[in-house]
């Protein structure tokens, strides 16, 4: 007979077998390898079952997630709910578990020096662990996990500064992970630092006199998937800060947005554009002090002087044009704004607008409005529905949506105008239906010269029912719509007639 050795894969010391730490690696099941782990992680589950929040915890709440399917586990004091990653462990659910609702650092250490978990396990962050507090003899702590839970919205942020020979940083604690450069907004103007944070329906205001004196350029720095906002000045003298500065109004408060007023700041025109034959593409320049990015789908408030009396309007800031890459920025500071704007002759505002020369100044308030980008998550088809210059909230919708979510499918424009001329960014349009098949464009006009040979009439079930075809019965949809008050109810109505949910639609509205 044979001397045979018995089948043995991987070989005894295979590393793949035993990893430094003496570490066995269990047959992982299907669908379950790390590429699996990646997809699912990018999938925009939720994954922690906080929807989205990051919390403190504390070292009992730690210990009540202890069993396979609810298992948090702390790495040098972050904490992560490690149940969803179970199954994908290359070293088996036991060994997780040998750590479960305790400090996993050391074991960890043992056998996974070289993982990258941060990034691994970015979406399994529950938060960092709590300071102990120092507790008189006899007294409970109080759990502070429970207390944030119960809470409806987010917890409360904190900041801190730090300072070098020539810098001042000052850092935000959102306690939160969808933080983005789109989220904090600073200016800084005479001895006003005021930097607000919008953390889904509240604000977070750092408001302080500087107790010294800062260049006028900063930048901005966003640690998203711990939540982590800073702010990086630069001093004017090379001097040690005692501290920060003093508080201003509001200073260190976290409120619902709504309750907060409206923060302008002076920005420059630099250029004014004929579009068509009454609506202008303008730029303004944001001052060299300020840091703020309009977030996909929302408006700002200009205000004028008129005849003595601040007038105020909401527009919607578009890209420069429709081929504008949609990118995280490189600099720190995006500083043009553009918008698409029609000059009603017969207006209060616009011809004021119009009237403005290039280098003269206007107030741009804050971003607001209630379209988030997660809408365009996981995406298959995209349906525009856009009246005159309700255009303007499709432009960078559409950007974005063709250049960041790899699941689209199709993106479809209905744009509905009076003639051929009202027709806004038409050949950029047609040129971008060319050259990205997922789009199309189809317009349709309610008072057409005799020759035009395409669709016309208004906003109808029949033009609906045609044009919203999905890719698959099972495809995931988003229906946008904006334009006079009328068409988006009425076309609103004909939405839901058709059997298309709430989740499914969205209007802009002021
Ligand atoms: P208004 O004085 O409001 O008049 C507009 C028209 O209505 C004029 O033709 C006027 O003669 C007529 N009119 C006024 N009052 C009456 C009346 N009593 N009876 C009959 N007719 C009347 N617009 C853009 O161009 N670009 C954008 O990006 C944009 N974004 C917007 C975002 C939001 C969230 C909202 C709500 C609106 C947006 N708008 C946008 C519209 C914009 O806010 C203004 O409404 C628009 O510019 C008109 O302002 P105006 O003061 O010049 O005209
Ligand atoms: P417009 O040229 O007057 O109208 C565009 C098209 O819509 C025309 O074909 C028009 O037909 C049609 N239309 C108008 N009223 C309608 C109705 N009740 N039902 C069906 N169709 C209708 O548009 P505009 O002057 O550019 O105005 C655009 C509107 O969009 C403004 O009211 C603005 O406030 C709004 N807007 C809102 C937002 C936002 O909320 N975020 C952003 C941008 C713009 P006819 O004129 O031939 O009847």
């Amino acid at each position: 007979m044979l001397n045979v050795p018995s089948q043995s894969f991987p070989g005894p010391s295979s590393q793949q077998r035993i990893a430094s730490g003496g570490r066995s690696k269990v047959p992982l099941k299907q669908g379950r390898s790390l590429m699996d782990w990646i997809r699912l992680t990018k999938s925009g589950k939720d994954l922690t079952g906080l929807r989205g929040r990051l919390i403190e915890v504390t070292e009992e709440e730690l210990k009540k997630h202890n069993k396979k399917d609810d298992c948090w586990i702390c790495i040098r004091g972050f904490v992560y709910n490690v149940s969803p990653y179970m199954e994908y462990h290359p070293g088996g659910e036991d060994e997780l578990m040998r750590a479960a609702g305790s400090d996993g650092t050391d074991l960890f250490d043992q056998v996974h020096r070289w993982v990258n978990y941060e990034s691994m396990l970015k979406e399994c962050l529950v938060g960092r662990m709590a300071m102990k507090p120092a507790l008189p003899k006899g007294m409970l702590p109080q759990s502070q996990v429970t207390d944030t839970l119960a809470k409806e919205g987010p917890s409360s942020p904190s900041y801190d500064w730090f300072q070098t020979d020539s810098l001042v940083t000052i850092v935000i604690y959102t306690k939160q992970k969808d933080i983005n450069l789109d989220s904090v907004i600073v200016d800084h103007r005479d001895d006003s630092f005021r930097a607000e944070t919008v953390i889904k329906d509240y604000s977070y205001l750092v408001h302080v006199a500087l107790s010294h004196e800062i260049q006028e350029d900063f930048s901005v720095l966003v640690v998203e998937n711990v939540g982590k906002i800073e702010i990086i000045l630069k001093k004017k003298e090379n001097i040690s800060w005692k501290c920060l500065g003093h508080p201003l109004e509001n200073h260190n408060s976290f409120i619902p947005k709504k309750d907060t007023g409206l923060f302008y700041r002076k920005c420059q025109l630099v250029s004014k554009e004929d579009v068509t034959h009454d609506t202008k593409l303008f730029c303004l320049m944001l001052p060299p002090s300020t840091h703020l990015q309009v977030p996909v789908g929302q408006h700002v408030y200009l205000k004028l002087p008129i005849t003595g009396t601040e007038i105020v309007k909401p527009y919607t800031p578009v890209s420069d044009s429709l081929f504008s890459e949609f990118k995280e920025p490189v600099l720190p500071n995006n500083i043009y704004i553009y918008f698409l704007i029609k000059i009603y002759p017969a207006g209060f505002f616009t011809p004021e607008l119009d009237q403005l020369q290039i280098g003269d100044y206007i107030s741009v308030s804050n971003p607001e409005g209630n379209f988030i980008i997660s809408q365009l998550q996981e995406l298959e088809d995209l349906f525009l529905l856009a009246a005159g210059t309700g255009f303007t909230p499709m432009v960078k919708v559409l950007n974005y949506a063709l250049t960041n979510i790899p699941s689209l499918r199709k993106v479809k424009l209905m744009f509905f105008n009076k003639t051929e001329d009202d027709i806004i960014w038409r050949s950029q349009l047609e040129k971008l239906a060319f050259k990205d098949k997922r789009f199309e464009v189809e317009f349709v006009l309610s008072a057409p010269a005799y020759e035009w040979s395409g669709k016309q009439g208004y906003i109808s079930p029949a033009l609906l029912s045609e044009f919203l075809e999905r890719s698959s019965d099972t495809s995931r949809v988003l229906i946008c719509l904006c334009g006079p008050t009328p068409f988006t109810e009425q076309g609103m109505k004909m939405l839901h007639d058709l059997n298309f949910s709430k989740d499914e639609i969205h209007s802009f509205t002021a």
